[in-house]
C-alpha cells in the first residue's frame, strides 16, 4: 500500500497549475476578496501621494525657526491654514507659516512641520517655542511606494490588508484567477437526500453536504450532481458528466472491493490513467487517484490540463479526512497559489487526551485543536473513532497524525496535527 508521502506527492505531481493567460477573469474591486491574483498590480500613483504632514501643527521654513526658544519663541505669520483633503493656495516665505492639520499637503516653501504643543497662536500669528529636527513630520511623496514599482505579485490571496492596498491605489478592476470548477457526486444504493422519508437501511447521502461545503471553503465552485446508483451504465454517464464540467471531481463510495465497487472499472473503460487506488491510512484506505488526459468542452483551446479525478471512500469520516489530506493541496496547487501556500499544514501540539492506532496505517485522530498560553493543545474527539461515526466530527479543526508502527501516544506527549477547516 502507498504511503501518505508518496500519494501526497504524485497527487501534487498531476496537478498542473491554472495558466496566468487563460484561466483568469477580472473581477471588480468590490468582488476580489479571497481571489487569488493572477497578474502583478502595480500603480500609477506615488505612496504618499504628496509631501503631506504627520501632524497638527505649524508648516514652517525650518531656517525661520532652528533658533528658537521659550524665551526667544519665533514669531511667524500665519497665512493660510490647510485643512486635510485641502490643496495649498500660497506659498511660504521667510518669516510665514500656514497652519497644517494631519495628512493635508504641505504648502510650498515650508519643509518642516511643528507640533502644535509646541506652539501658541496669538490672533494671525504663531511663536514657535522649541525647534524639531529638520525636515521633521513631513511624510514625503513616494517613501513608501513610487509609481511603478510592483505592488502586488501574482499568486497573492486577497484578503483584508490587500483589500486595502487595493482600494488606496485605485486598482477598481483586478484580473484574478478563476476558481476551480469541482464536481462532486455520491454512488450508492443505499443513499437518500437528507429530504427523503428514511426507509429502514438506507442511508443519507451527508458526504455530498460536507463536499460541498469543504469545496466551497477551499475556493472552489462546487458543482454538485446528486447520487448515481451502484450501476456501470449510471456511473459511466456520471463520470463523462462530471469530467466535461469540471477541474477536478470528487465522487464518493464505490471504490473499494465490494461487489458494487465499480468507479475504477468505469474509469479505466473511459480512458482515465489510474495513479492510485490505495493509501496507507487510516480512515481512508481506498482511494483511487486518476486523471483524463484529454481536452474537456470547457478548456478547450485553453491549452492541456488534464481533469483530476478523486474517487474517495464513501464512509463519511474517511471522504473528508482523504479531503483534507489530499484534495486540498491539490486544490491550493490548481488555483495558482504558490507552492508555501498549497499546505497541508501541521503543527506541532501537546495531546490533552491518549491517543491510540493500529499501527498498521498512517492514523488520523480527529479532534479540536486550541491554543493555551501560546501552545497548541489537541483534544481527540469523544466517543468513538470508528469512519462510521460522523456524529463526534462536528468542530473537528484538527487531526493529530500517529505515524505507522506507533500505537500509542500518551497524554502530554507532542504530536503532529494537521490543520483542518480553514482556508489557504
Ligand atoms: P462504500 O465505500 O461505497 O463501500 O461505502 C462505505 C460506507 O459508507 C457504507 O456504509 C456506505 O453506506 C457509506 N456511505 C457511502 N456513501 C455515503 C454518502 N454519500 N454519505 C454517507 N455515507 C455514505
Ligand atoms: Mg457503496
Amino acid at each position: 500500500m502507498l504511503p501518505v508521502k508518496q500519494a501526497e506527492s504524485i497527487i501534487l505531481d498531476l496537478v498542473q497549475p491554472f495558466d496566468e493567460e487563460s484561466d483568469t477573469e477580472t473581477v471588480d474591486l468590490s468582488a476580489a476578496t479571497s481571489r487569488i491574483l493572477a497578474k502583478q498590480v502595480t500603480s500609477q500613483l506615488d505612496f504618499p501621494q504628496w509631501d503631506n504632514s504627520a501632524m497638527d501643527g505649524y508648516a514652517v521654513r525650518y531656517a525661520d525657526i532652528q533658533a528658537c526658544s521659550v524665551q526667544q519663541p519665533a514669531v511667524l505669520e500665519i497665512v493660510e491654514e490647510i485643512p486635510a483633503g485641502y490643496q495649498p493656495q500660497v506659498s511660504i516665505q521667510y518669516g510665514q507659516a500656514a497652519r497644517i492639520f494631519t495628512g493635508a499637503c504641505m504648502p510650498i516653501g515650508a519643509d518642516t512641520v511643528v507640533m502644535q504643543e509646541q506652539t501658541r497662536q496669538e490672533n494671525n500669528r504663531v511663536l514657535i517655542l522649541e525647534a524639531p529636527e529638520p525636515q521633521a513630520f513631513v511624510r514625503r511623496r513616494a517613501s513608501f511606494y513610487q509609481t511603478g514599482m510592483p505592488l502586488l505579485l501574482p499568486g497573492v490571496f486577497l484578503r483584508a490588508p490587500e483589500m486595502a492596498v487595493l482600494a488606496a491605489a485605485q486598482s477598481t478592476q483586478l484580473i484574478v484567477y478563476r476558481r476551480p470548477r469541482v464536481a462532486i457526486f455520491s454512488t450508492g444504493n443505499e443513499l437518500i437526500t437528507p429530504e427523503q422519508p428514511l426507509e429502514p437501511g438506507k442511508i443519507v447521502d451527508s458526504n455530498q453536504y460536507a463536499l460541498r461545503a469543504f469545496v466551497a471553503q477551499a475556493g472552489g465552485v462546487p458543482l454538485p450532481m446528486g447520487i448515481v446508483r451502484d450501476q456501470p451504465e449510471k456511473l459511466e454517464e456520471a463520470i463523462t458528466k462530471a469530467i466535461s464540467n469540471a477541474d477536478i471531481v470528487l465522487s464518493t463510495g464505490g471504490v473499494s472491493v465490494g461487489d458494487y465497487d465499480y468507479v475504477d472499472q468505469i474509469l479505466a473503460k473511459l480512458g482515465a490513467e489510474i495513479h492510485i487506488h490505495k493509501v496507507a491510512i487510516k480512515p481512508g484506505k481506498p482511494l483511487t487517484v486518476a486523471t483524463f488526459p484529454f481536452l474537456t468542452q470547457e478548456n478547450e483551446g485553453k491549452g492541456k490540463r488534464s481533469v483530476l479525478y478523486f474517487g474517495l471512500p464513501g464512509n463519511p469520516v474517511s471522504a473528508l479526512v482523504s479531503c483534507w489530506r489530499f484534495v486540498q493541496p491539490a486544490l491550493s496547487k490548481l488555483s495558482g497559489l504558490p507552492e508555501q501556500a498549497w499546505g497541508p499544514c501541521f503543527v506541532k501540539a501537546q495531546t490533552v487526551t491518549e491517543l491510540n492506532s493500529g499501527g498498521k496505517r498512517e492514523t488520523y485522530i480527529w479532534g479540536q485543536l486550541h491554543l493555551k498560553d501560546g501552545v497548541y493543545e489537541f483534544r481527540a474527539a469523544g466517543g468513538s473513532q470508528a469512519s462510521s461515526n460522523l456524529i463526534n466530527l462536528a468542530q473537528t479543526n484538527g487531526l493529530a497524525v500517529l505515524p505507522i508502527g506507533t500505537t500509542l501516544v500518551p497524554a502530554g506527549e507532542t504530536v503532529q496535527v494537521l490543520q483542518v477547516g480553514s482556508q489557504a
